[in-house]
Order: C-alpha cells, then structure tokens, then sequence
C-alpha cells in the first residue's frame, strides 16, 4: 500500500538552509550524500508508481516504464529540482534515468520545475498540444475569469514559471513509452491524463480528492469549462486502473476505476 503519511527524516533544504534554486552543484551534492538521508514515502515500487514525498501544495509522479527508463510526471511549483532528485536517489535512480517530463497542464504549480528539471534530466519534455503556447510563453500561462482570475493574478506575482518551449506535443491516444496519454479538456483546454495500463493514472487537476479523501472535479474557479471536466471525467471512467493519482490531495490506492464509475453514477459526487 501506499503510505503518503510518511515524510523525509531529513531535508537538505531545512538543514543547510539552502535556497529554492537547483543548480548542477546543489544536485551534485545532494546526490552524494546518498539514499540514507530519506525514507521513501509513498510509492508502490511493484507497480512501478512513486509519488514524490514533500512536493508542497500539488503533487508529482515517477512511473517507472522498464528498459524505457523513468517519466515524471509533473513537476510541482518553481524551486522543487532538489526534491525530485533526492527523491530518485531513493529510489535507486540517476537524474539520466528520467527519460521523459509529461505534464498534465501548464499551470504554476505543475509546470514551475519542468524548465529546470529538463536541464537537470536530459529528459524530453511532453504537454498536451493545446497547452503547449502556454508553457512556451506564446500565449498567458493561465486564463480564468472572475475569482479563479484574481486568484491566478495573486498566485501569478510569487510564483514566476520559467517559460520554455516543449519538446513534444501529445494528443489523445499518443503514447510515451508504455504509457497512453488521454485529452482530457476542461481544468485547461489542452489537459491531458496519463495511463500506465491496468496499474495507474495521473489525472492533473481534472479529479482531486479531498482531506477526507473523497474524490472531487476540479475546482470550478480555476477550470476553463466544467462541462468539459464532466465529460472527460466520464471519458476516464471507462478505463481499468487500480490507482487515481490526482494533482492536488492523497491518491486512490486501489480499486479507484471501480470508485470513479460509481463517481460519476452518482452525479459526479461520491
Ligand atoms: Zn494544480
């Protein structure tokens, strides 16, 4: 089972006091100190599904996909390259052993460490194609009206995105590696799921869960159409997977293709 509760015995940040930037020396030395300075915390390692510990307000995903190496899946807010990396050292990985960086939408708190993490990596990095002018910076990062709108503004003056261009644009029914991608409109209009089959998928901020756990849409504020999400909601529910791993709250371990059926039965509610 997964077990998110579990947290680092030691950061390197709070201990050295380090800043949020990573840099080719900061990975160096963090990357010699070994596996010893962190217990894993929530990983699955049979199925090949890690999630990140400590990310902060959203989460971050390393499938494992064999012989083609490892993709991460979304990167958190700016600033979070050295917790990706001592995480892979836990795990028995180099940097080189990310292969690819899918991200499920542009938003700051998703796509703040790609630029970085693709230097870092030598990964290629992969977003839906819709999506792709708002990481590279052809178009806003993020477009909401009304609350979600002052939100973002807000959001928007701490958290600067390194814009950069991608080196792949998905679309429904690409493949990375073993894993399908799944467009999956609505949070944003180019977001995308990640299917590693029959074992788990990352859905972004289409789904989220709770504090309780419960499963929920997205959040209306912040999403571009919510019929949309409805009906990509209901896209995925129509696949098997055992796990849901959302972008904001705790992932659904097991039986959760089950669980979103009978989420979406019930008028989107569980
Ligand atoms: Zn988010």
């Amino acid at each position: 089972m997964l077990d998110c509760n579990a947290r680092p015995t030691a950061s390197h940040e709070e201990d050295s006091g380090a800043t949020w930037d990573a840099d080719d020396e900061k990975a160096q030395s963090i990357l010699s100190s070994g596996p010893a300075a962190f217990i894993t915390s929530c990983m699955q390692p049979s199925q090949g599904v890690y999630q990140i510990p400590d990310m902060g307000i959203s989460n971050a995903y390393l499938l494992d996909v064999g012989e083609q190496g490892t993709v991460l899946v979304d990167t958190g807010t700016p600033g979070k390259n050295q917790k990706i990396l001592s995480y892979l050292t836990t795990i028995g990985k180099k940097p080189s052993d990310v292969t690819y960086i899918v991200l499920t939408h542009p938003d700051a708190d998703h796509s703040g460490s790609a630029a970085e993490m693709r230097r870092l990596t030598g990964a290629k990095l992969a977003i839906g194609a819709l999506d792709a002018p708002r990481l590279s910076g052809e178009k806003k990062l993020k477009e909401v009206g009304g609350l979600g709108g002052v939100m973002v503004g807000v959001f928007g003056a701490f958290m600067q995105v390194e814009r950069t261009k991608p080196d792949i644009e998905l679309d429904d029914g690409s493949t990375v590696g073993p894993l399908t991608i799944i467009s999956t409109p609505g949070h944003t209009d180019g977001s995308i799921c990640v299917l590693k089959p029959g074992a788990a998928i990352c859905v972004g901020d289409l789904l989220r869960t709770d504090g309780s756990g419960k499963l929920q849409l997205a959040s209306p504020n912040m999403s571009r159409s919510m019929d949309e999400v409805r009906r990509s909601t209901e896209k995925i529910s129509k696949l098997e997977f055992s796990m849901l791993l959302p972008g904001h709250g705790k992932p659904i371990e097991s039986d959760a293709s089950k669980r979103l059926k009978a989420f979406v039965a019930n008028g989107f509610r569980e």
